[in-house]
């Protein structure tokens, strides 16, 4: 089984429960607080190492107990966290939510030791030399870090999983480094400028990104499920396994891990987008970010 190491975000979410949410320069009282680990860097990773991959994450924390606890957390899932920076002086990153009773929410992102994770620091050193055989990159990082590995592990023949979250425009010359963009509806419309709803508009912007560059691309529709286009043309809808909605946190994020995961199996793309649909359809069953995330048990017995 090949390796797979993920470069992005490690963030504690924050979640706070409120009847409505309060106005300006109005104090309210919370229904319910709790602290989950989160970061779409993170999840991602622990996705992937319980679908049963081998899986190194690399990104920073800050130096304070948010920062132990996420790298506690990590390992407990069996992610590798030696490529991880402490960075003195920082603060973890924390995502503020706001859930009201409508289960809208409202997040607030203080990036902190994220936001400190620039292309030097991931550069091949003494501490970081892995090449991995799949890479798996979010938006939750500096872009020049993004853009820094997208070029080096490119160049070495490492195959790069791109989840463009939050959505920004990247150069051109960058799409032709990216093997497999993975995005949802509302990133296919920022990254190509156009409505993505109906069917024909899902696969047109598909086409546009692969004529960019990548060689595959997935387009995640949320209930609605996944749409998957190769760089031979190929192209399919896959509806989504029938579940009851809890919290659609990380539904993405565990879908990128856990196809990553397939891949590393060498499961055939039909089996591997299955496989990963499962896993983010059993996460939107349970609250949380990555206290929702399947185990690899979970999802086999699912698919049976
Ligand atoms: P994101 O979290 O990035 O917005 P999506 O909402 O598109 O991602 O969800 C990613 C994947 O999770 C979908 O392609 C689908 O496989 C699964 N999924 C999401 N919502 C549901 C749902 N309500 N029922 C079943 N599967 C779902």
């Amino acid at each position: 089984m090949g390796s797979i190491a993920v470069i992005g975000s490690l963030n504690m979410d924050i979640v706070n429960r409120v009847e409505r949410a309060p106005l300006p320069g109005e104090t309210i009282q919370a229904v319910s607080t709790v602290y989950v680990p989160g970061g779409k860097g993170a999840n991602q990773a622990v996705a992937a190492a319980r679908a049963g991959a081998r899986v190194e994450m690399i990104g920073a924390v800050g130096q304070d107990a948010f920062g132990e606890e996420l790298l506690t957390n990590l390992s407990t899932s069996g992610v590798g966290t030696e490529g991880v920076l402490v960075e003195p002086g920082s603060a973890t990153g924390i995502a503020f939510i706001t859930v009201d009773a409508l289960g809208e929410n409202s997040i607030i992102l203080s990036a902190g030791a994220n936001g400190k994770l620039t292309p030097g620091k991931i550069a091949p050193n003494g501490r970081f030399a892995l090449l991995p055989d799949w890479l798996i990159l979010q938006n939750e990082i500096p872009y020049p870090t993004v853009a820094y590995a997208l070029t080096y592990f490119a160049a070495r023949g490492t195959y790069v999983i791109y989840n463009p979250a939050p959505a920004c425009q990247l150069p051109e010359e960058d799409y032709r480094k990216i093997s497999m963009l993975i995005l949802n509806e509302t990133e296919a419309a920022i990254l190509t400028g156009s409505e993505v709803v109906s069917a024909e508009e899902i696969s047109r912007a598909a086409s546009i990104l692969v004529d960019r560059g990548c060689r595959e691309v997935i387009i995640t529709l949320g209930a609605r499920g996944l749409f998957y286009r190769g760089w031979e043309d190929q192209e399919l809808f896959l509806e989504p396994f029938k579940v009851k909605v809890t919290d659609t946190t990380a539904a993405g994020d565990t879908f990128v891990g856990a196809y990553a995961a397939a891949l590393a199996e060498n499961m055939p793309i039909r089996d591997a987008l299955r496989f990963a649909s499962a896993a983010a359809a059993l996460a939107v069953t349970q609250k949380g970010a990555q206290t929702s995330i399947p185990e690899r048990v979970e999802i086999d017995r699912f698919l049976k």
